[in-house]
């Protein structure tokens, strides 16, 4: 396991709130306006918002999953999670599946 330096998925690396919710020179809440998060490896792009760190029913709010960083940590093998055939969506609630958390993957035993 070790620390990488990724870029901000929410605010695309610009370090500015995207979408003006304070002002615009408001910074990025994700990365506090350096445009760079740090994750823990190995990590793979978050399935339920699809690494845009945005959550998918409300563009202004940071994805619950990856908290806006577009990637989640995953320990060891991992698998397609069955249950929302790695989407990380449950179908019929549009909420992050409760078996993998909304990563899409589930870690192999
Ligand atoms: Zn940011
Ligand atoms: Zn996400
Ligand atoms: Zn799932």
């Amino acid at each position: 396991m070790s620390k990488i330096e990724i870029i901000c998925a929410f605010c695309k690396g610009t370090g500015k709130d995207p979408f003006d919710l304070l002002s615009k020179l408001a910074t990025c809440q994700v990365c506090s306006g350096t445009g760079k998060v740090e994750i823990i490896e190995p990590a793979i792009k978050c399935a339920f918002c699809k690494g845009t760190g945005v959550y998918p029913h409300n563009a202004r709010v940071t994805c619950t999953v990856c908290n806006g960083k577009g990637m989640v940590t995953v320990k060891g093998t991992t698998e397609e999670c069955l249950k929302c055939k790695g989407t990380g969506t449950e179908t019929e609630s549009g909420l992050p599946c409760i078996k993998c958390g909304g990563k899409g993957v589930i870690s192999k035993k």
